[in-house]
């Protein structure tokens, strides 16, 4: 459909709905050709380890039918993103997100085609889309060797690699939160052993400064202890940053990588995070390896909708 501007230019206005699957909750936003989420088509719903396979769907079709209503009469819906927490298998459309433990092997690409009949659904994991974002409209604008990474309650990430995003033949391609990373023997659900993910996220930074006699809850808590000086929670979160950096160094090496961007609630401990995460990477001796530029995440708390709106106004990159 068609509209015209104020200066009187025909434009055609293009969304995607943007679907993004989590830990936590279940988001949906309309999402315009620029990256620009309508604010009054996001909407939100909890997920978490206590809900039924049956609440968690009802909340994915809750805010997907509200933002849906919120489609504008002028609009025209161009297709479906989803984001979701991995592991998925892309080829079948299942989801098994490793904090939604009722969720295995689930058919959400599926329950969405169902809800959204007529316009295309893509499904990819929630890394990939921050990877997505981050170069469309996030820190990452104009590189083509992209790492987004997110840093919470878990560690996620994805990659754009010559300009392209890659998904890999399941789906899980750029999970760097279950690399192992040297000298840490912190155990993973996953089965690994010193997984970045197990060393470095929120909870697991904070449990180990417990170990260590700190008393506090939360990655706020360490971020107020590190702020005042505490040396636990300085030593912690230097450790959290020595494994993220370690794992980003490999994956420079892997990967030859331009930058990563690093959004989430736990990278915004302190600043210094990021100077933790360079000085490991700097320990290394090759030039391809420490040019890569680690930034913090540009965008918003919608980056995961941006992402997921990426996977169909950005879909040349999605392979
Ligand atoms: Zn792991």
């Amino acid at each position: 459909m068609t509209m015209t501007t104020a200066a009187g230019e025909t434009t055609t206005r293009n969304l995607a709905l943007a679907i993004d699957i989590g830990g936590t909750k279940a988001e949906a936003a309309l999402v315009d050709d620029a990256g620009v989420v309508l604010a009054a088509s996001r909407f939100r719903r909890p997920t978490g380890p206590t809900a039924s396979s049956d609440d968690l769907a009802a909340a994915v079709l809750s805010v997907l039918g509200s933002a849906l209503a919120a489609l504008p009469a002028d609009a025209t819906l161009l297709g479906v993103g989803i984001g979701s927490a991995g592991p998925i298998s892309v080829a079948d459309g299942l989801v098994s997100p490793l904090n939604l433990p009722v969720w295995r092997d689930y058919p959400l690409r599926q329950l969405v085609i169902d809800a959204v009949p007529g316009v295309p659904v893509t499904l990819r994991m929630d890394g990939e889309c921050i990877a997505l974002a981050e170069h469309w409209v996030g820190a990452a604008v104009g590189y083509q060797n992209v790492m987004g990474m997110i840093v919470s309650t878990g560690v996620g990430g994805g990659l754009i690699l010559q300009g392209s995003a890659i998904a890999g033949p399941s789906g899980n391609a750029g999970h760097i939160g279950h690399v192992e990373v040297g000298g840490f023997d912190d155990p993973c659900l996953c089965g690994g052993i010193g997984c970045v993910e197990a060393v470095a996220s929120g909870p697991k930074t904070v449990a180990w400064a417990n170990r260590q006699g700190w008393v506090g809850a939360t990655g706020e808590d360490l971020a107020v202890a590190y702020a005042a000086g505490d040396p636990i929670a300085i030593a912690a979160v230097e450790r959290s940053g020595r494994a993220i950096g370690q794992a980003i160094a490999s994956a420079t090496a892997l990967n030859d990588l331009d930058i990563v961007a690093i959004g989430g609630g736990f990278s915004r401990v302190t600043p210094d995070l990021f100077r933790f995460i360079r000085e490991a990477i700097a320990k290394r001796d090759w030039d391809f390896v420490t040019k890569v530029q680690v930034v913090p995440s540009a965008l918003s708390d919608a980056g995961p909708l941006i992402g997921s709106a990426a996977l169909v106004h950005r879909a040349d990159l999605v392979a």
